[in-house]
């Protein structure tokens, strides 16, 4: 069950001068409306998941504009789905995770790039970079660089996004080239508003379509010879008639300053950051005037250097603001100004971190590392220098009173499918002991944290299986590869399952089969029980594998612990060679939650019962050896203070979050724990059975001694 955007989907729908409110991304997706898209499509990931779950719920408005919508099975389809641009005078848009995502796409990417577009062509590009990201530490320029695809990064601002967007699809058709707009996690989620448009109808789409195939032209395939003349087109044509539409449309910002003898140049996404460290350091104000003058590139590329060179121009120095390393920015600003014979200082990752987000403190600092380095007239840098010390000297002082505070890393939600299958690989490994685990990107990645700790290398989205190709020849036991279904259908399906039986491997595969892809919000997969319009899919994985000659093949639920670790037992000892399977077997209890949920509430509207399983310890039998907490990991499943004045050891115990998966109790019973695991059922609207039911345990356990409920309470 995905998550439903049907209220943000009503935004979508405002005509000319009404007001947008809401976020970044959302903005985004009516900006595409209003620039007329004949296609949209693009694979789920943070932070621009929200922008291919709001199409698809918006599948109505979408529909009357004529607009194709594809949720696409990995990045490299959706960048292949803009050839359509290449030929046609379609605009098109698609999206995705950066930098995995554009890792995926990369070869199309660059069969794009090379013959250009005559429709314009956006990629909307979450940049996941900084705190809270979720994958490797690189930036998407390299690729904009290495392609001469534009990149554009606009400051986190409604109105800038939205110009930026409508703009950039002017900017791909006046320079035929396509152009990638990068948003970082707060540009995706800044909240503002804009004055909005109608959405407009493409002059060719669904409702419009063109008539016949284009005329047989070489030129648009990217294939010998004609990949020699693209790139010079690259360098001769697109890329002036680029640099010409960003100077005339004045995409990049200027923002003015009285300390005009320094600048700052900031990379669009980074803008707000620079401009709220400026005010703290008392050189700008709350609404963006600034004592530096600011240079802002909402086209991070390419460069204007007749526009950088105007900025410059009787400046002594510089500093230009684009995180990581390489610094390309900074690079290209000094190669300009030496072509162009101009004497500006460029400071840039001398006074600021060569790797990392740019928080506040980082900027803070590199502001005044800057104004110490030049002393501009008309400002205090000392006093500047000492205001930023006295801003941050409280850090240390903070550490040092809450001393090492333990890392929190994200864990299985509670009830989760997923975790009952690291148990079993742990009761697996007790007994044969360890293995290698080749992890994949999904939510079983979790397991690499406490308390499983398993996997020992993690190679990409569905690379799970091929990572361990060349590990199982040369290990003595059977290496583990676990792979999600999103990751099965994004990748693991050729580059693993096709790959290992071609190369006649012997490894274990477990796919998690939750139905969902789960991590990036819960979209549907080919495997999904239903597909976005709610009618089946048709397809299972099951049956893929047994078509695609998988002979070894087990689907086990995933909460029956001892049943998973008996098959992996066999996974690892069978005589028999090849690649075994097991599919195990179990919803996204996040989803299963949100949908019981719903189905409880009307239930019990309806007056009808509803029954809640929980599970719970007898404090009195629990030993408190805790090796239930370590073989399953629950958050619902914690310790509490042992009621026995006797013993001093907390007793484990399962608190309200507990959504009665179960695993725990199976677990205790796999592991042969202890029998302190109980299972009770909360039932709402009675029947008369249930009550008579009840009156009988009653009386059982008044027979037997013991207090019914309702007395001990
Ligand atoms: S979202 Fe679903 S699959 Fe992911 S951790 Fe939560 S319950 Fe498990
Ligand atoms: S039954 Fe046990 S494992 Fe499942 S949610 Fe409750 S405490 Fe957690």
């Amino acid at each position: 069950m995905e998550r439903s955007f049907k209220k943000e989907v009503q935004a979508l729908k405002l005509g000319d001068g009404e007001t947008f409110r809401g976020e970044g991304i959302l903005a985004v997706t009516k900006a595409l409306l209003q620039s007329g898209v004949s296609y949209v499509g693009g694979y789920q990931g943070a932070p621009v998941s929200h922008l291919l779950d709001v199409l698809v719920d918006a599948q109505d408005i979408i529909g009357d504009l004529g607009v194709h919508l594809e949720t696409c099975t990995n990045e490299a389809a959706a960048a292949a789905m803009l050839g359509a641009s290449i030929n046609y005078p379609l605009r098109g848009a698609v999206t995705w995770k950066s930098i995995v995502g554009t890792n995926v796409a990369a070869d199309a990417l660059s069969n794009l790039a090379s013959p250009g577009v005559v429709g314009g062509v956006m990629i909307i590009l979450g940049e996941d970079y900084g705190e809270g990201a979720s994958v490797i530490q690189e930036r998407s320029y390299a690729y904009a660089l290495k392609s001469s695809i534009w990149l554009l990064d606009p400051r986190p601002d409604l109105p800038t996004i939205v110009r930026m967007v409508e703009q950039g699809f002017e900017l791909s058709e006046a320079s035929h080239a396509p152009v990638m707009m990068e948003l970082r996690v707060r540009a995706c989620h800044v909240t503002g508003e804009f004055t909005a448009k109608a959405n407009r109808r493409a002059a060719y789409s669904g409702k419009n379509r063109i008539a016949g195939p284009p005329r047989f032209d070489y030129g648009r395939l990217a294939h010998p010879p004609v990949i020699f003349s693209q790139e010079r087109l690259k360098v001769e044509q697109r890329l002036p008639a680029a640099q010409q539409f960003i100077r005339e449309r004045k995409l990049n910002e200027v923002i003015t300053g009285d300390l005009a003898e320094v600048g700052i140049i900031a990379l669009g996404g980074l803008t707000n950051g620079v401009l709220r460290a400026l005010e703290r350091l008392g050189l700008a104000d709350l609404y963006g005037a600034s004592r530096i003058p600011i240079y802002v590139l909402n086209v991070a590329y390419p460069l204007v250097p007749d526009e950088l060179r105007a900025f410059c121009a009787g400046k002594r120095a510089v500093l230009v603001v684009e995180e990581g390393s390489p610094e390309y920015v900074e690079q290209a600003v000094s190669t300009e100004l030496r072509r162009a014979d101009i004497q500006t200082r460029v400071h840039g990752k001398d006074c600021l971190p060569r790797a990392g987000e740019y928080t506040s403190e980082p900027l803070i600092n590199g502001l005044a590392a800057f104004l110490a380095a030049t002393r501009p007239n008309g400002v205090d840098a000392d006093e500047i220098g000492a205001r930023a010390r006295r801003m941050l000297a409280h850090k240390p002082a903070v550490v040092a009173s809450v001393g090492d505070i333990p890392a929190r890393p994200p864990n299985f939600c509670t009830g989760c499918p997923e975790r009952p299958v690291f148990s079993a690989i742990k009761l697996m490994q007790r007994e044969l002991g360890p293995t290698h685990i080749s992890a994949d990107i999904g939510c079983h990645s979790f397991a690499t944290f406490a308390p499983f700790s398993l996997g020992n290398s993690i190679l990409g989205y569905g690379m799970s299986l091929a990572s361990a190709a060349a590990v199982g020849p040369n290990m003595d036991r059977r290496p583990i590869a676990v792979m999600g279904d999103g990751g099965f259908w994004h990748n693991g399906l050729i580059t693993g399952v096709a790959s290992n039986l071609f190369n006649k491997g012997d490894g274990v595969l477990i796919v998690m089969q939750n139905g969902y892809a789960s991590a990036t919000g819960q979209q549907y997969l080919p495997s999904s029980a239903a597909n976005r319009s709610g009618g089946p899919t048709g397809m299972t994985i099951e049956q893929t594998l047994r078509g695609l000659g998988v002979k070894w093949l087990r689907t086990v639920r995933s909460y029956s612990v001892a049943k998973m670790t008996n098959t992996l037992k066999e996974a690892m000892r069978t005589a028999e060679r090849g690649l075994k399977v097991i599919i195990a077997d179990g919803e996204c209890q996040l989803a299963r939650q949100r949908r019981l949920r719903t189905e409880e509430a009307d239930k019990l509207k309806r007056g009808e019962r509803v029954v809640r399983v929980r599970f719970g310890v007898d404090d009195e039998i629990c030993t408190g050896d805790h090796s239930c907490i370590r073989l399953s990991g629950c958050p619902s499943l914690t310790v509490k203070p042992n009621p026995d004045p006797l013993r001093s050891d907390p007793v484990a115990t399962v608190i309200e979050s507990c959504v009665g998966c179960g695993l725990c109790g199976e677990v205790a019973h796999a592991a042969v724990l202890c029998p302190s695991f109980y299972r009770a059922e909360i039932i709402r609207n009675p029947t008369w059975w249930d009550r008579m039911l009840h009156r009988v345990r009653q009386g059982v356990i008044r027979r037997l001694g013991g207090a019914p409920a309702e007395a001990r309470a």
